[in-house]
């Protein structure tokens, strides 16, 4: 079997030096300097995977990936960036991910790992997901789908909805209404699918924005979503509201996503504690990262109260702990 190639376009050469390293076991390693032999080479070679500086000499490495998944849609681009502003320009330009310098390099290597792991395998994997589970409603599905497009662009959308085996939305959003959509492992798959091409970093605005919206959104286009349209709660004491809307809302959710939320109080806080967590599943990390809860309790609570107030998530099963658990303070 052939190695797969990999060119690597960068003007640093210390880096070059520690991605030849990192990858010749595995790849046959190519490599270029500037925008116009990185496109010299790929023209000859017509590697599999580049990963592109952004910020070279010539031309930008924006335009040589254009220029390559106009010419080769199936070459998986990696980006590399030592500024943060650009994702939504590289991602526009076809790119898999950003990745941003300094990195570490054991990661960049995961990452590749990741990326080129063949998308039919991950769809098998999501088929066989799919007994018996049941389906989200498309308002929820489709006001994620619109957060990823108003913060990231339409192209990133497409990456996702690909690498999720979710080519059916492409160019055919689903509506604003309760007809079923993507389904629970679906979902789960998104968030995943995030993460892996945005880093913890990108995904946590995006993921955190898809929480609010989605509860905020659903009150305008699907007000009988989360049963609180027209609940009278003027005479309720704060608190009171805040348990009588929290009961109410996850009862929903409970029902949307299978599994159970538990709201639990002390003195000071109301938790709601999650045993089997979407948000997290299949992912591990050294701090909380249910950022998509965060932002929905959030948006419920300012609802209630007509407040803001801060969730914080205080346990996540990404981290090892046996429970997800949200604290909202009274
Ligand atoms: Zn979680």
């Amino acid at each position: 079997m052939h190695a797969k190639k990999i060119l690597v376009v960068e003007d640093e050469s210390e880096l070059i030096v520690l991605y030849d390293e990192m990858l010749h076991d595995e790849f046959k390693v190519l490599t270029a300097a500037t925008g116009k032999d990185a496109i010299e080479i790929f023209d000859r070679e017509n590697p599999e995977i580049a990963i592109m500086d952004i910020h070279l000499l010539d031309i930008s490495g924006i335009e040589v990936t254009k220029y390559i998944k106009n010419k080769s849609p199936d070459t998986i681009v990696i980006a590399v960036s030592a500024y943060g502003e650009k994702l939504k320009d590289v991602l526009e330009a076809g790119a898999s991910t950003l990745v941003q310098k300094p990195f570490i390099v054991k990661e960049l290597f995961t990452l590749i790992h990741d990326l080129t792991q063949p998308i039919s395998s991950i769809e098998s994997q999501a088929q066989i997901n799919l007994e018996g589970s049941n389906n989200i409603p498309s308002s929820l599905t489709r006001i994620a789908f619109d957060a990823v497009i108003e913060n990231m662009g339409e192209g990133s959308l497409k990456i996702l909805l690909k690498r999720s085996g979710l080519d059916r939305y492409i160019g055919n959003l689903p509506p604003y209404d309760d007809s079923p959509s993507i389904t629970r492992d679906e979902y789960t798959k998104i968030i995943q699918n995030v993460f892996y091409i945005l880093g913890e970093k990108g995904a946590k605005p995006i993921l955190y924005i898809c929480g609010k919206a989605g509860f905020k959104h659903s009150l305008e286009d699907n007000p009988t979503l989360f049963g609180v349209a027209g609940v009278a709660m003027k005479l309720m004491s704060e608190n009171k509201k805040k348990k009588f809307i929290l009961t109410k809302v996850l009862k929903r959710l409970e029902e949307i996503f299978g599994n159970p939320h538990i709201l639990e109080e002390d003195e000071e806080n109301f938790y709601v504690k999650l045993p089997l967590c979407p948000y997290c599943k299949g992912l591990t990390s050294t701090k909380p990262i249910c950022y998509t809860p965060i932002g929905f309790y959030e948006e419920v609570i300012k609802w209630a109260t007509g407040k803001p107030e801060k969730v914080e998530q205080i346990q996540c099963k990404a981290m090892g702990h046996e429970y997800c658990i949200f604290k909202i303070p009274k």
